[in-house]
């Protein structure tokens, strides 16, 4: 299970800054890209499993979910992709894989309590 071994890394992560700052940790916000290959139930729930024994145990995983973002060569803008399923403009239908925003996965955010 991929988002198992992810969720125990942000529980670390979170861990180690609630930890240094002596705080507590109310939420976790995290940017997830459609492009990131990973489910975002599953990794809810596996936050809630990796988090089980730890001081994190009642903190939320909140997940911004990122569209996929490409930018036409032809039209010169950014165009945000309705389906993964082609990379394809949405204004002149060219195709293009200059991928601008949907691969991240990074935690923008703790919710502390001092
Ligand atoms: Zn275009």
């Amino acid at each position: 299970m991929h988002e198992l071994s992810i969720a125990m890394s942000i529980v670390d992560l979170a861990q180690q800054e609630a930890e240094q700052r002596g705080v507590r940790i109310n939420a976790v916000h995290l940017k997830l890209g459609a492009l990131s290959g990973i489910v975002k139930e599953s990794l809810i729930a596996s936050y809630e499993m990796a988090s089980f024994d730890t001081p994190l145990k009642q903190s939320r995983l909140v997940i911004e979910e990122v569209p996929v973002v490409i930018f036409c060569l032809v039209c010169k803008v950014e165009c945000e992709l309705s389906t993964i399923q082609m990379f394809c403009c949405s204004q002149c239908g060219a195709p293009s894989s200059e991928i601008v925003r949907g691969r991240e996965l990074e935690v923008t955010a703790l919710e502390v309590q001092s």
